[in-house]
Formats: C-alpha cells, structure tokens, sequence
C-alpha cells in the first residue's frame, strides 16, 4: 500500500508519500481499505515531533471499508466505517481498533464521513461533557472560522447561546457570521475589553481556545466570575506555566486542558458522540464545510495550507 510517512520530525516536506507493508490487523482491530482521510491541526503537532510516539505514519481520522477483521472485533467485512480517533491514519490501509469505529450512516458521503468526527466529537465533548452552553449564556469561541471553529460556532449557536467569536480576516468574519456567531471580534490587546462591552460588563459563561498561547490571556480575562476556560489546543503555541493562584484573584474560574481520547473512554461514549454528530449533520444542524481536499500524495500541501492559517473548514485526503 501507500502511505505518507515521517522519518525525520520537520516542515512539511517531512511527510514522504511511500510504499509500506499492509498492516496486519491485531486483536480488536479491522483493516480498512480508507476512502477518505481527515487532516488536523493535531497531525501538525505530530509531524514536527511534538506528539513523538505515533510515528511514521501520522493521522488519527478516516472512513473507509473494512476488508479484514481480527478476531473479537465487532464489525463485518464490507462495512461502511468511520473513527475519530484511529490511528497512523494517512495510508490506503489502516489497522484501526474496533471499538473506535462506527457505521456511516446511510445519506453520509466519505468526505464527510472521513473528515468531520474528530473535530465533529471534540466539539460535542466541549459543549455537552465541558460546559453546556444554554440560552443564558454568551461564550467566546476562538477562530471561529477554522475547522473546529465552524463548528463550536453552529452548535452553541443550535443551543441558544449568544456566541462571540474571533477571526483574522474579513473573508473569515463572513463565514463565522454565516455559521452563527452572534458577534465577531479581531484579535488584539483590547479584546477581552470589548467581550466585556458586549456582556454587559459581566464577562462571558465560558470560552473554547484552540489558539493557546496568544489568546490564553485574553479569554481569562473575558470570562465573568466561575466561569469556564476550555484550552483545548495551541495553534499559536503553548501556554507558558501558569500560577494558580491568578485562579482566585480572577474570579475563582475553572480552566481545563481536555483532549478528546479522554472523553471516547468507552464504546458506549465513542457511539454516543459519534452517532450525535451524524445525526446533527444528517438534520443540518451542523455544516461541514470543506477547506480544501487533496490527494493522499499531497498531504505537504494540506500541512502547508493549514499552517499558512489560509484555511476555513476540514481538510480531506483522498486516496486514490
Ligand atoms: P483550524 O482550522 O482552526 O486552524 C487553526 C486556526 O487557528 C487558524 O485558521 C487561525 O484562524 C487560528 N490561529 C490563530 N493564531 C494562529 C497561529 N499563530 N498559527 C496558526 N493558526 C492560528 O484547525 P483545527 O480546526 O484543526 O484545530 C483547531 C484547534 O483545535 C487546534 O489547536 C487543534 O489542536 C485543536 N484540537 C484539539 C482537540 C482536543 O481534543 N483537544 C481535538 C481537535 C482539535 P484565524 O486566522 O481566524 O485566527
């Protein structure tokens, strides 16, 4: 089969399109023949060494077909299946654990199918399992363009809350405002100020970060008394260490750093989260919008366009 592999941690030309031996599925697991393959800012971390042990081949997500089962695994030979959290993901084969995967629904193509559940039961485990955003409420969502942006957006917005948002450009206010948000803000020195302006003075319930280090300061300061800060990546960079004590002085506030393998820790959780996203999709309360699809062999190019920060949706690969 092929597969993009990394030898040497680095850019983007770190990932070498290859031939590798077909994995061999263990116990529990299923071999997939991918037909679509999702690329996320995750799989940057990864490449450049961050995340070392996953290694060669990078990639967490995909749907495709089952072609071999390993004894004990639930799902058929020719079922239609798709994970969130696999692994070594960007290959036409992938030996993926059973119980992270769940049937595609009938009316679900590959793209979608492929690309919108790590982000699709990230956003899910942010607002059901984190904070639960009501009507009550104003939240501050991070790039609210982006991948998981657009969809933090949509669903927060599904539930009634006012959503606020910030973006870099025009082109991507466009697309927050026409996903939901409430209000779209630059970033910038004063912005945790005019979250302020916008809440009555009160601050906002809770905010969902994926920026990390350059946003980290200013959602602290925009959330009101008890409120909740979701960190939940670091696009721009860690966030240095931190003194607990600014907790208090703060508000008492609660800040979290969740990743989704901890919120997919039993089979009924993985089918709980997935089959919502589906079916949020399938009822149009979720939007999957696609910022670009490539060939497997192009996966540099993908790593390069969400790097460039350029993108505005989910990134597919599609195996040939
Ligand atoms: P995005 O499509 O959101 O791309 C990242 C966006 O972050 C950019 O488009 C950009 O939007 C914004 N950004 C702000 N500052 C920077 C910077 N210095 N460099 C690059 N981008 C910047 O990516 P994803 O949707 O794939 O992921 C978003 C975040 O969610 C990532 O941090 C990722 O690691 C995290 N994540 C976490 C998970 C978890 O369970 N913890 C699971 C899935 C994703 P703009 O130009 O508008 O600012």
């Amino acid at each position: 089969m092929h597969a993009i592999v990394v030898t040497e941690p680095g850019g983007p030309d770190a990932l070498r399109y290859r031939r590798m031996p077909d994995p061999v599925p263990g116990p529990g697991e299923v071999l997939v023949r991918t037909r679509a393959i999702g690329v996320n800012y995750r799989d940057v971390y990864v490449r450049r060494g961050e995340y070392p042990a996953e290694l060669p081949v990078p990639g967490l997500e995909g749907a495709g077909e089952v072609v071999a089962a390993g004894e004990g695994a639930e799902v058929a030979v020719g079922d239609r299946v798709a994970w969130g959290y696999g692994r070594a993901g960007y290959a036409e084969l992938v030996a993926v654990p059973a119980d992270q995967c769940v049937p595609v629904p009938d009316g679900i193509d590959w793209q979608v199918a492929g690309g919108a559940l790590l982000q699709g039961m990230t956003a899910h485990y942010l607002l059901e399992s984190v904070y639960r955003p009501t009507p009550e409420d104003a939240v501050l969502i991070h790039a609210g363009a982006g991948g998981m942006g657009q969809l933090l957006v949509q669903w927060a917005a599904a539930r009634g809350a006012r959503v606020i948002t910030t973006v870099s450009t025009d082109e991507k206010e466009k697309l927050a405002r026409e996903a939901g948000a409430w209000q779209v803000l630059r970033y910038g020195d004063d912005l945790a100020e005019h979250v302020r302006e916008l809440t009555g003075g009160e601050g906002v319930s809770a905010v969902y970060d994926g920026v990390g280090a350059a946003t980290f300061e200013a959602s602290l300061a925009s959330l009101r008394p008890r409120g909740t800060l979701a960190l939940f990546g670091s696009a721009s960079g860690r966030v240095p260490p931190f003194d607990l004590q600014r907790l208090a002085e703060l508000g008492s506030l609660l800040v979290t750093r969740p990743v989704l393998p901890h919120f997919l820790r039993t089979r009924a959780e993985v089918r709980w989260r997935a089959d919502e996203v589906f079916g949020a999709i399938a009822d149009n309360t979720l939007r999957i919008r696609f910022g670009g699809t490539y060939a497997l062999s192009e996966a540099a190019q993908a790593h390069r366009a969400i790097e460039s920060r350029a993108t505005t949706g989910s990134l597919v690969l599609l195996p040939d």
